[in-house]
């Protein structure tokens, strides 16, 4: 399984990292990852139903760039759920256009006759 991470979530792991935040998974299938404005507190970041973060509550981060700009908290969750696959990670630059092969499940499981 390979994730391509493009550069606005390579930017927001990377905040995520540089303040070592670390998202903890909730039985509910939500994260929770601390606030650094506010120690003590966290922020509980959702996915919708195909497993994308879609919100990263009382964020003003999120509120302000979303999926487009994600917030460091959706960065650390998507460094948790990157772990959590075991994924190789692709990283998206800049000047590429990100196309890569990807294993898919039938290389994966061969039928035996
Ligand atoms: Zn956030």
């Amino acid at each position: 399984m390979t994730i391509t991470v493009n550069v606005t979530w390579q930017r927001a792991i990377q905040r995520a990292m540089r303040e070592g935040l670390k998202a903890t998974r909730c039985v509910d299938g939500t994260y929770r990852v601390r606030s650094v404005s506010h120690p003590g507190s966290h922020h509980i970041v959702t996915m919708d139903n195909a497993g994308r973060i879609d919100h990263c509550s009382n964020c003003l981060g999120w509120e302000n760039g979303g999926r487009q700009r994600p917030c460091k908290h959706a960065g650390a969750v998507a460094l948790a759920i990157i772990f959590l696959n075991g994924a190789h990670v692709a990283l998206e630059s800049v000047n590429e256009t990100g196309i890569e092969s990807r294993t898919t499940r039938s290389q994966l499981f061969q039928k035996v006759a």
